[in-house]
């Protein structure tokens, strides 16, 4: 059911939504700024983290002219100016801990007052290209999490490829769109309002998140194969791609960063059956070991879904630590193989103060 408002009502309500959006994010970083500069948000994350610890969780790293093209969701980029001056604020106000000193802490405890760990998910080429040397510049520890099917393929995942079909299929002819609509079971229609036609595409795309596994990767088949026969649709996935395993051997040789595993294929592992979860689990930390010459201990959920049954059998994979994406802190006592995280992306976290903000919990 739709709520419609009285139509003098939703004149009031809608005259004015950029400007009514501009200010309200032009007030929080106001006050998150007059937080940072009393030492006042410093002194609150202090209080907050005593005897905790903060795990961000990351995913890519793209300048601007990168990111314009990319079709990753908003809400899993940084640029690099944002992420160096997060990682300052991090070496600065916090107390960034490498994974090994990290489980050591859990396995203790025990952990030291500000603790914080740098997580990145899934294994995109940025995090070598431009977070690597942020990271070693700021002298902040990092861990990867691989989706080990993707590496070095030049694969990438279902909803960047399928973003980018949808995004085409917008501009295309009636035809076009009639087409994917029907294969993929979306309205493209509907979103030929929206102004912003990758929000739009993304948008559809989380539409589709909600089918079985099995059946997203028919209708992502189909949608190739309509516009196979399309001129003019070319590929993008110089900017979505995976790092290879050169990268990660880079990455895994310096003393500050490790690889996680992210599972192999990246599917949800509550969509997946026992087995094949197990699968998942021992042949990603087959497949790092394998390259790198060291089975990983720790993972990540892809989606950060997690039940009891998938925790426990990480746990007996090996795995000493896995992370989810709830939100909140790390405590010692809470279960290895469900440690929550904090979400940082571009819009979050644009400056000192709000990025603290951020690791306060307060937005
Ligand atoms: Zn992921």
């Amino acid at each position: 059911m739709r709520f419609t408002a009285p139509p003098g009502k939703a004149l009031h309500r809608n005259e004015h939504p950029p400007l009514k959006t501009h200010l309200k994010k032009l007030i929080k970083a106001s006050l998150a700024g007059v937080g940072y500069s009393t030492g006042l948000l410093q002194r609150y994350v202090a209080s907050r983290l005593s005897g905790r610890a903060a795990v961000l969780m990351y995913h890519r790293v793209l300048p601007a002219e990168l990111a314009a093209r990319t079709f990753s969701t908003d809400g899993i980029v940084v640029t690099p100016e944002a992420f160096r001056m997060q990682m300052r604020v991090v070496r600065e106000q916090l107390n960034p801990l490498t994974i090994t000193q990290f489980a050591r802490c859990m396995r203790e405890g025990l952990f030291p007052d500000r603790a914080c760990l740098v997580t990145f998910d899934d294994g995109w080429y940025d995090n070598r290209e431009y977070a690597l040397p942020i990271l070693r510049e700021m002298q902040v520890p990092a861990v990867v999490f691989l989706a080990t099917d993707y590496v070095g393929t030049g694969e990438c995942f279902w909803q960047e490829r399928l973003s980018q079909m949808l995004h085409f299929g917008l501009e295309s002819d009636p035809e076009v769109r009639r087409s994917l609509s029907e294969s993929l079971q979306v309205d493209l229609e509907s979103a030929l309002g929206t102004p912003d036609r990758r929000a739009a595409a993304r948008k559809l795309v989380d539409q589709v998140k909600r089918l079985p596994a099995a059946r997203i990767r028919a209708a992502v088949d189909q949608a190739a194969a309509i516009l196979a026969r399309v001129g003019g649709y070319s590929d993008n996935r110089s900017v979505d791609r995976f790092m290879d395993w050169t990268d990660a051997q880079a990455l895994h040789s310096d003393a500050t960063f490790a690889i996680g595993s992210h599972c192999c294929t990246h599917t949800p592992l509550t969509k997946l059956e026992p087995a094949e979860v197990v699968n998942e689990l021992d042949r990603s930390g087959a497949r790092i070991a394998q390259m790198t010459g060291s089975r990983p201990v720790t993972m990540a959920y892809p989606n950060g879904d997690c039940s009891t049954a998938i925790a426990a059998a990480t746990r007996d994979a090996g795995y000493e630590l896995a992370f989810t994406t709830e939100r909140g802190y790390v405590a010692p006592g809470d279960a290895p193989q469900q440690l929550r995280r904090i979400n940082v992306h571009e819009h979050s976290a644009a400056t000192p103060g709000l990025f603290l903000a951020r690791i306060a919990l307060l937005h």
